[in-house]
């Protein structure tokens, strides 16, 4: 076991620290720039008893040790020049043996994204899917589907780490001009991580009716072309098994999970194996099993699309007169978000919620759940309208001066429209 003084004490080191640790990667003590966690301990999740300092106060008491960056690895190179800025030699800065310093995202490394058809890392890049050994939906029973999922995933490893390979050889694939592509400490080999099913399953349903919707109320041809005739809870039976990998992140679908009638055995079935779970949910039902979740500190994110700060704009969109009921749901369950892992997400549709009362009234309620804000424009309005992106620059700043974290998503962040590259079975 190495000891480093770590730098970054915030969630991705709570995430990863068990896998260090494994790795044989051990804290001497924590050090971070938010002033607010100096002297306080990393971290209640994982039960860990590390001092949190500022870097001098590390740097002063652990004289000879090297530091460990332990923040996203797409953030790695600002730390990095931070660290070199505080008068850290680049020397002393450690790079575990499975990582390496290239150009490429964190999907190639991290993602799993299995549709109807096959498994992919992005749903925008141009690489071949791998496809499934035999197709899912004549799959006969549990132990085909985990035998079927475990060749798979196989295939799609070999096939992800030859790419890995070409990316560290500096070669650039046809996506490579998307705002994930950069510099960064990545792993050697493929981590999935993040398993993301993006299918519909035969329980699939929703209680809202956005006007954005592409599965709702009626699924399209397209949907139901990706609509399997298996529960997402037997996905994830066999997944499990066939699927291993450091941390794993499930997400489900694109459908309100909640409404899944084995939703409470779901989360009971991650709890028990140590997953972790990324819920988009409508919130129009309250699930004491959510808020249990939250209190493990396992929910990796929970968002909730509201798009608007009002009861009337929200009917409008939304199809369903829940304002209230969704801001007194979301409200409960921030009480139990250990990790402040909720997050608000504001869909901006030209002429129904694009007005800085809107925005105002939104950021008022939001206050009162999370700190956390995205702000995305209406994905049917391709290529965004200039009006659009001017709001969402609007609403940005208005959300920065009042203190919140926005994250912002919009198409133009993608260069040459490289959007068209979605392929047909993607939702
Ligand atoms: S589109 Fe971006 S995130 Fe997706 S594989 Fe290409 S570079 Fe990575
Ligand atoms: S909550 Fe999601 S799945 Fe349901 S109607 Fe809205 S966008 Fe569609």
């Amino acid at each position: 076991m190495s000891k480093y003084i770590f730098y970054g004490a915030g969630q991705y080191a709570q995430y990863n620290i068990a896998k260090w640790l494994d790795e044989g990667i051990e804290p001497l003590c924590f050090a971070d720039k938010d002033t607010r966690i100096h002297h306080t301990m990393f971290s209640p999740n994982h039960g860990g008893g590390w001092e949190i300092l500022s870097l001098e106060e590390a740097l002063a008491r652990f004289t000879d040790a090297k530091i460990f960056i332990s923040v996203q690895g797409r953030n790695w190179e600002s730390v990095r020049d931070y660290l070199v800025e505080k008068g850290v030699a680049a020397e002393k800065i450690h790079i575990p043996d499975n990582m390496a310093y290239y150009k490429s995202c964190w999907k190639c490394s991290h993602m799993l994204l299995t549709s109807v058809d096959g498994m992919r890392h992005c749903t925008y890049s141009k690489l071949p899917i791998t496809k499934y050994s035999k197709p899912l939906n004549s799959v006969k029973d549990l132990d085909e589907l985990e035998d079927v999922l475990r060749d798979t995933y196989a295939r799609f490893r070999e096939n992800i780490n030859a790419e890995i390979e070409r990316r560290m050889s500096g070669k650039m694939p046809s996506c490579g001009d998307c705002f994930n592509w950069r510099e960064g400490l990545y792993p050697k080999e493929s981590e999935q991580q993040y398993i993301s099913i993006a299918f519909l399953s035969k329980n699939s349903a929703c209680n809202f009716n956005c006007c954005y919707c592409t599965n709702h109320p009626k699924f399209s041809k397209k949907q139901q072309q990706n609509t399997l005739n298996f529960s997402y809870l037997d996905f994830l039976t066999a997944g499990l098994k066939a699927i291993k990998g450091p941390n794993m992140v499930f997400r489900f679908g694109y459908s309100e999970l909640t409404l899944d009638p084995d939703f409470d055995e779901i989360l009971d079935v991650l709890k028990k194996n140590d997953v972790n779970l990324y819920v988009d949910t409508s919130a129009f039902l309250y699930k004491e099993s959510i808020s249990e979740f939250l209190a493990t500190g396992r929910m990796r994110e929970f968002r909730h699309s509201m798009d608007a700060g009002t009861r009337e704009t929200f009917k409008k969109i939304k199809g369903v007169d829940g304002f209230d009921r969704v801001v007194e749901n979301m409200k409960r369950y921030s009480k139990s978000d250990i990790n402040k892992v909720t997050k608000l997400k504001y869909i901006i549709c030209p002429e129904m919620n694009d007005n800085v009362e809107e925005f105002s009234a939104f950021l008022d309620i939001c206050e009162g759940i999370t700190n956390k804000i995205e702000i995305s424009s209406d994905h049917r309005l391709s290529p965004t309208p200039p009006r659009n992106i001017e709001m969402i620059h609007l609403f940005e700043q208005m959300a920065i001066e009042r203190g919140f974290n926005v994250q912002i998503w919009y198409e133009c962040l993608y260069k040459d429209g490289y959007r068209s590259n979605l392929v047909n079975n993607d939702l």
